[in-house]
């Protein structure tokens, strides 16, 4: 694939390669789309096998940013950086080179905390330069956001018990959470606390006893997880869960969960759900609190706003859902379709010169 093949193909408007080789430095920042505002994505540290892997990867992730900001209502395009790396290798120098490199874009790409990258490297990135997010808190930063993403799940999970149940209320209903992390603990902690009987799966056994231990429910041995007979599956660990492998065991009506990426094949695994009476709540809507929680550091709201905001996935997750059985689609085709009309509808308004636009 070349580079302008593979932007024109998905829309982006600018790739930028970053070299610095005392730094050990090489990365790729990608601006997909920028009609809602800053291109806004966190950067992850990953040892491709290739620079061609680390492009897509880049390229498909920045995408994925676009939609997932427009249908979360926020006013940020969709962006994404890779660092080509050993993820044992991690300095102040190669944080700080990177975070020259986010200067240079001057703010139309604002960095924040990924796979294998923390809080403290965004502290470096700070240091040369002021569009990241995600920073400590002696920073005026945010710091970790899985609690806000936990917020918002919750309640995203609501609002699917509302469309397929006639109520949102999560108490006696049984809900299953793979992955007992950050995110998935503070989702169990919010769903005890509504009344939810809960089942737990972890590889880290110690950390599904440990949540047995604070929230009760039961903890569920390995994939015995997709065939529990519950309201709910929450997959909060990783993503490529929901295959062609594990569709056929899932009895629970409802899929909607934090993990990333959680189809193996989107469209093939969204319609296999879709034919099987199975509600999937889109992982970008759902998940979206960890990125509400970011752009509320970057518009300076406290930390009450992003809840606050996280709590609105709600009406999202509603929307999607309605308008997929409305229109007999799949939930991931109504979530692209909202995410491109809203883009479509606030680009239009933006066709009007403003001398003094608001950031
Ligand atoms: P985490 O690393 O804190 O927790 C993940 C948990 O999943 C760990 O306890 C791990 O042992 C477990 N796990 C890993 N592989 C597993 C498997 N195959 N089966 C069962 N358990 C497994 O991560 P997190 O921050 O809680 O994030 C969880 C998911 O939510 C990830 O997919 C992440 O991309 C996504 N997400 C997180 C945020 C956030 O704010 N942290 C925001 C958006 C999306």
């Amino acid at each position: 694939m070349s580079v302008f093949e593979g932007m024109s193909t998905m829309g982006h408007e600018q790739v930028v390669f970053c070299r610095n080789d005392e730094a050990g430095l090489r990365a790729i920042i990608a601006i997909h789309d920028t009609t809602l505002g800053p291109a806004l994505g966190g950067v992850r540290l990953y040892p491709y096998l290739s620079e061609e892997e680390a492009l897509r990867d880049v390229l498909r992730l920045s995408r994925g940013m676009t939609y997932k900001a427009a249908v979360a209502g926020l006013d940020l395009g969709g962006g994404k950086a890779v660092i080509i790396g050993d993820t044992s290798v991690k300095s102040e120098a190669l944080f700080r080179a990177f975070g020259r490199f986010v200067a240079s874009v001057g703010g139309r790409y604002i960095t924040a905390e990924d796979m294998n990258t923390t809080v403290e490297d965004m502290n470096f990135i700070r240091r040369e330069t002021e569009w990241v997010m995600g920073k400590g808190a002696h920073l005026g930063g945010s710091g970790n956001p899985s609690s806000v993403t936990a917020w918002g799940t919750f309640h995203g999970i609501r609002a699917a018990l509302e469309v397929v149940h006639g109520t949102p209320d999560p108490a006696g209903r049984k809900i299953a959470i793979q992955g007992t992390g950050a995110v998935g603990m503070h989702l169990a902690g919010f769903l005890a606390e509504s009344g939810a009987s809960l089942y737990f799966t972890d590889i880290d056994t110690q950390r599904v006893a440990r949540c047995v231990d604070r929230f009760g429910g039961e903890g569920v041995e390995g994939d015995a997880w997709y065939g529990v007979d519950v309201d709910v599956l929450a997959p909060c660990a990783v993503g490529g869960i929901i295959n062609s492998h594990t569709i056929p065991q899932i009895k629970a009506p409802i899929i909607a969960g934090a993990a990333n990426n959680q189809l193996d094949d989107e469209s093939r695994d969204a319609a296999d759900l879709m034919e099987r009476g199975i509600t999937y709540v889109p992982d970008y809507v759902i998940n979206a609190g960890g990125l509400i929680n970011v752009a509320a550091e970057y518009r300076g709201y406290p930390a009450q706003q992003a809840m606050d905001d996280a709590a609105n996935v709600f009406n999202t997750v509603k929307m999607v859902i309605d308008n997929a059985r409305r229109e007999s689609i799949t939930t991931i085709e109504a979530s692209n379709r909202l995410a491109q009309a809203r883009i479509d509808a606030v680009g239009n308004v933006k066709r009007v010169h403003l001398n003094d636009p608001v950031r």
